[in-house]
């Protein structure tokens, strides 16, 4: 009955996941030559420098993690190489996972307690 309505409209569905998807990779790739027009081609950790034939390893970084906020200033962008931009990422990952306050981790319960507080107090006293 309504066979070709229908898939007209998942043809529809598909064009626009499509166009969004390519506008992403638009955006991305804009800002990324804006970032590369404005800033040397040096990792902004470990000074590494790029040329045109290792350029896909130099990444762009948002320094407040929104890949949205990109002001044409590049004041949010940070030029960083494959390695230091895992990094970075991982540093961030790290530190909001301790802020949430979850101590959950059994495997550190151990480790907090030093053996030698007891014989540094000892210590201490025969000083
Ligand atoms: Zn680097
Ligand atoms: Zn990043």
């Amino acid at each position: 009955m309504s066979k070709s309505t229908q898939k007209q409209a998942t043809e529809n569905a598909d064009q626009v996941i499509a166009k969004s998807r390519r506008h992403q990779q638009e955006r991305e790739k804009t800002y990324r030559e804006q970032a590369l027009k404005l800033y040397p081609w040096i990792c902004g950790r470990c000074t590494r420098e790029f040329d045109h034939k290792n350029l896909r390893e130099l990444t762009v970084h948002h320094r407040d993690h929104n890949h949205d906020n990109n002001p044409a200033d590049g004041s949010n962008w940070e030029l960083l190489c494959l390695y230091c931009h895992d990094n970075e990422h991982q540093r961030y990952e790290q530190q909001s996972q301790y802020g949430s306050s979850q101590p959950e981790q059994k495997s550190s319960s151990g480790a907090s307690h030093n053996p030698f507080a007891d014989l540094d107090v000892l210590m201490k006293k025969n000083k």
